[in-house]
């Protein structure tokens, strides 16, 4: 196996698999085989820099189109709400197993059906721990259903009256990180941090004293569109000092994590009480969620389901026991370093050529460009880069101007091409690619001749051009090499 393991290692086998399954969807409803192979033959033909999505191998793939599907399985390993769980068993075991193994953490839950149901079972798994069980503790009940209704009304109140500490939307944080339209932002009174505005960078002084101030029962770590590493060993003293529980959301850099890229202080498993991730991004893992956590938080991340989720989506987590395998390989590790490398060659190119970046630079796998050195919002940039088929998207950058719908920032990454097999040299192709995107796009106005957020004008030529010189560098690194559905 080579460091990509999107390729297709018995492509024979795998192509026939696909042609067989695509075959028996066709006689059920034509129109959804025909829009599987198109969806192919577009991620095929389409320079891929949306930095949390990737390529997962075939054999994740095919491990979802099961009759684990078929199966309800609420409750956890040799515990369910159902019978017959036996087989389901045997995948939750070895997905939680592959996963503890993978991060060194002493506890591991599969079930999490996406990032943000990842979040919601660690909120809720750490509000179980340090509110509700001391509660019940000091009222002699076992359970909450025990409680008298005015002891229920009153541990009601408190679960309701928690404060969380997460990093701002435009600083780089997830809307699950306490901003107020999420659910996050309605659960806890919420505040949040943010970075120094001169470096773009973390500025843990300020969050140590707005911790110190806000006295949080929750700081949460962990980002979406912040292009550095972070020290978890100073953010767990932080948490210590005000008495938080330190949660880290590593949904975009868990495949950093496994390939042993950030160690250390930047590795945030052995220093967050409860870490969150999701299996999709730079990990390669089928769409879903993950909890690692302390022994001490194991009981009640256990009960996620039926806290706050429904029954498991057990072919998907069928799929992550194979992701995470995958993850285990010297091959992976390979992969995640070329992930980072290639990030920083991204970057370096674009800067070179004159694009202006927050925080000037990259040490993970994503990279965000303020557009407006180019006189453009994130709108305007996003889809001029679209119609010359360079797939990115749009992102707030701090204290950014233009507001969270236009924004002024692009975030593109690294791993959907990596995987793909693009090195450094390719990477420095896109930069440029992108930078003449960039610099032929005019922003437009709108109709009563204003200047306008939304419109603009590529110049004549320009997306053909660069479309002609992405289709060379893709036809070098096929998507699924050997893969063929005709
Ligand atoms: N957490 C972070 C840091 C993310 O970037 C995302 C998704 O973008 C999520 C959580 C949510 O993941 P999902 O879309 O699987 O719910």
């Amino acid at each position: 196996m080579s460091d990509n393991t999107a390729q297709v290692p018995n492509s024979e086998l795998v192509s026939s698999a696909y042609r067989q399954a695509l075959e028996v969807i066709s006689t059920v409803e034509p129109r959804i085989a025909e829009a599987t192979r198109q969806e192919l033959a577009d991620q095929r033909a389409s320079l891929k820099l949306i930095a949390s999505e990737n390529y997962a191998s075939p054999a994740v793939l095919l491990t979802m189109g099961t009759w684990f599907s078929d199966k309800y399985a609420e409750g956890t390993v040799g515990h369910r709400f159902y019978a017959g769980c036996q087989n389901v068993d045997t995948v939750e075991a070895l997905a939680a197993e592959h996963a503890r193994e993978l991060f060194g953490a002493p506890y591991a839950y599969a079930q999490p059906h996406s990032g943000i149901d990842a979040n919601l079972v660690a909120f809720w798994s750490i509000l179980a721990h340090r509110v509700e069980t001391p509660a019940l503790e000091q009222l002699g009940a076992k359970n909450v259903s025990e409680l008298s209704e005015a002891d229920w009304e009153k541990l009601r109140g408190d679960l309701g009256n928690q404060r969380l500490l997460g990093m701002s939307l435009d600083a780089g944080g997830h809307l699950t990180h306490g901003f107020r339209p999420n659910i996050s932002g309605k659960m806890f009174h919420q505040q949040q941090y943010g970075t120094d505005p001169e470096t773009g960078l973390l500025d843990y002084d300020a969050l140590r004293a707005k911790a110190k101030e806000f006295k949080p029962l929750i700081i949460v770590a962990g980002y979406s569109a912040y292009p550095r590493r972070v020290n978890f060993a100073k953010m767990r003293e932080i948490a210590d000092e005000v008495g938080a529980t330190l949660m880290v959301d590593m949904a975009h850099f868990a495949g950093l994590v496994a390939g042993k890229v950030f160690t250390g202080d930047e590795n945030p498993v052995p220093f967050a009480h409860v870490t969150t991730t999701t299996t999709h991004k730079s990990l390669r893992g089928p769409r879903g969620g993950l909890v690692l956590a302390q022994e001490e938080y194991a009981s009640s991340v256990d009960r996620g389901c039926p806290m706050v989720l429904g029954g498991p989506l057990s072919h998907v987590m069928a799929a992550k026991a194979v992701a995470l395998a995958e993850a285990r390989t010297p091959e992976f590790k390979t992969y995640a370093h070329a992930v980072a490398d290639n990030a920083k060659s991204l970057a370096e190119g674009l800067m070179r050529r004159g694009a202006k970046l927050v925080t000037d630079g990259t040490d993970n796998h994503l990279v965000l460009i303020d557009v407006t050195s180019f006189g453009l919002t994130g709108r305007q940039a996003e889809s001029a880069l679209l119609d010359a088929g360079v797939v990115t998207n749009r992102n707030s950058v701090p204290s950014d101007p233009n507001g969270a719908w236009y924004t002024s920032g692009i975030r593109i990454g690294t791993p959907a091409l990596t995987t793909r097999g693009f090195g450094a040299d390719e990477f420095d192709a896109v930069a440029e690619l992108m930078v003449h995107v960039l610099q032929n796009t005019q922003p437009g106005t709108t109709k009563a001749g204003g200047p306008s957020k939304a419109t603009y004008q590529l110049a004549d030529g320009v997306a053909d051009k660069v479309k002609d010189a992405s289709a060379e560098l893709l036809d070098k690194h096929p998507l699924y090499p050997g893969l063929n559905l005709a």
